[in-house]
């Protein structure tokens, strides 16, 4: 065995990249080059005004990016760790946009693809990973959040239709989508339909104003006798199991997401300790900082690992195979004690931790634009 060379990157202290595949390394210098080219110029402007950059969706599925852990339907099959790092590099760039990604390929795409029949995949996957068609997933209502469970939004049969009637929120890009996954309660429990967003009844308003992510949109829905035929509802899926297994998705994403951005944060703190003078020296000369800094690149080391090892553990042959403690303990009766239920918190800690550290005024923090307080979200 070969030892890894220690790296030259700052916040690498553990030669990470030694674990990673020659395909997992050149996905994540593509992706790392698209943030650096076309979102770290464009985001403080994106944030300021408020706006998604639509226009970048298409360059997004060029590269494979929409629902690029899923296989056939013209998605690009990528493997978990795939996913992850690119999760991480978007999320360097914008939590917002790292979200886009996560709302359309972990939450509307999962959804059709794991509960879907064959008609919902074929016509909605291919012009979704090509990124003609934008999702949305509706599952959190006013008085129903962490509790999806007291959801009041129903559906009722009339004849061979279904009627839906109720309110959703903070519902991702529900306003520029064309398809909307949406949960609702029926004689039979609840079930998920795929609402085309052109369906007359269907209003998506953007809430504003948003101190943070606020180069992404989330939305109210309303829906009001929303006339669907029997196809449309997700055959396969059966209670809570269909939103949280996509759910679960998401938060395997936002695991990697969290780490980007505390690395990015750090990077920032890091170039800016080194150029920052105070009595004669720069701020990173100073043993109080330099300690902040270590702590702060310990964490996401810590955290990068994490991601990883439940990334390797996703991937079903491995799982099969060598199961942990981790996975043994953990089974389908108990799905709320998956390592990705769980790790996304720990993560959002560091990055949040990571993110206080650069909680000065915006005109002195070279974060402040892209580095928003809240990071338990699709
Ligand atoms: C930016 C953003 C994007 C989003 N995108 C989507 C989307 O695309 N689709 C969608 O369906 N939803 C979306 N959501 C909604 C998100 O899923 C909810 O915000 C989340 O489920 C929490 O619900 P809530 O905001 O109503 O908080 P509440 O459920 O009211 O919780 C408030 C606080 O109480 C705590 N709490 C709740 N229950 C307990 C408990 N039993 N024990 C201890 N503490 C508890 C919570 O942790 C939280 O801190 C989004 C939210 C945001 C902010």
């Amino acid at each position: 065995m070969t030892t890894p060379e220690l790296s030259a990157d700052p916040s690498d202290l553990i030669s990470f990249d030694s674990l990673l595949t020659p395909e997992e390394l050149e996905l994540r210098g593509t992706v790392r080059e698209f943030v650096n080219a076309q979102i770290k110029p464009n985001i403080a402007k994106w944030f300021e005004a408020a706006e998604f950059p639509l226009e970048i969706v298409p360059e997004m599925a060029k590269l494979g990016l929409l629902g690029m852990h899923l296989k056939g339907y013209g998605c690009a099959g990528r493997s978990a760790v795939e996913y992850g790092l690119a999760g991480a590099e978007l999320e360097a760039g914008d939590s917002g946009l790292r979200t886009f990604v996560s709302v359309q390929g972990s939450l509307a795409m999962s959804a059709i693809y794991k509960w879907g029949s064959e008609e919902q995949k074929q016509e909605w996957l291919p012009q979704m990973a090509a990124g003609e068609a934008i999702g949305c997933f509706g599952l959190t209502e006013p008085t129903a959040g962490s509790d999806p469970s007291s959801m009041t939004t129903n559906a009722k049969r009339d004849g061979d239709d279904w009627v839906l009637n109720g309110t959703k929120r903070w519902i991702g890009l529900a306003n520029v989508a064309k398809v909307a996954v949406i949960w609702a309660q029926t004689d039979d429990g609840i079930r998920g339909f795929v609402v085309p967003t052109d369906t007359a009844g269907y209003k998506a308003t953007p809430i504003e104003p948003k101190l943070s992510m606020r180069a992404s949109i989330q939305c109210e829905i309303e829906l009001m006798d929303v006339r669907l035929p029997a196809s449309a509802m997700l055959p396969e899926a059966k209670g809570l199991r269909g939103p949280f297994s996509c759910l679960n998705e998401a938060r395997y994403g936002i695991i990697w997401g969290a780490m980007g951005a505390a690395r990015d944060s750090f990077e920032a703190a890091l170039d800016y300790s080194k150029q920052r003078m105070q009595f004669d020296k720069p701020l990173a000369g100073y043993q109080l900082t330099q300690q902040k800094l270590v702590d702060m690149a310990l964490e996401i080391n810590k955290g990068f690992l994490l991601a990883l090892q439940i990334g390797r553990m996703k991937t079903p042959v491995r799982c099969r195979t060598t199961r942990s403690r981790w996975a043994s303990s953990t089974t389908a009766a108990r799905p709320s004690r998956s390592p990705a239920r769980l790790a996304p918190s720990w993560a959002a800690t560091a990055s949040r931790w990571t993110t206080r550290r650069c909680a000065m005024p915006t005109t002195s923090n070279p974060c402040a634009p892209t580095r928003a307080p809240t990071r338990f979200t699709p």
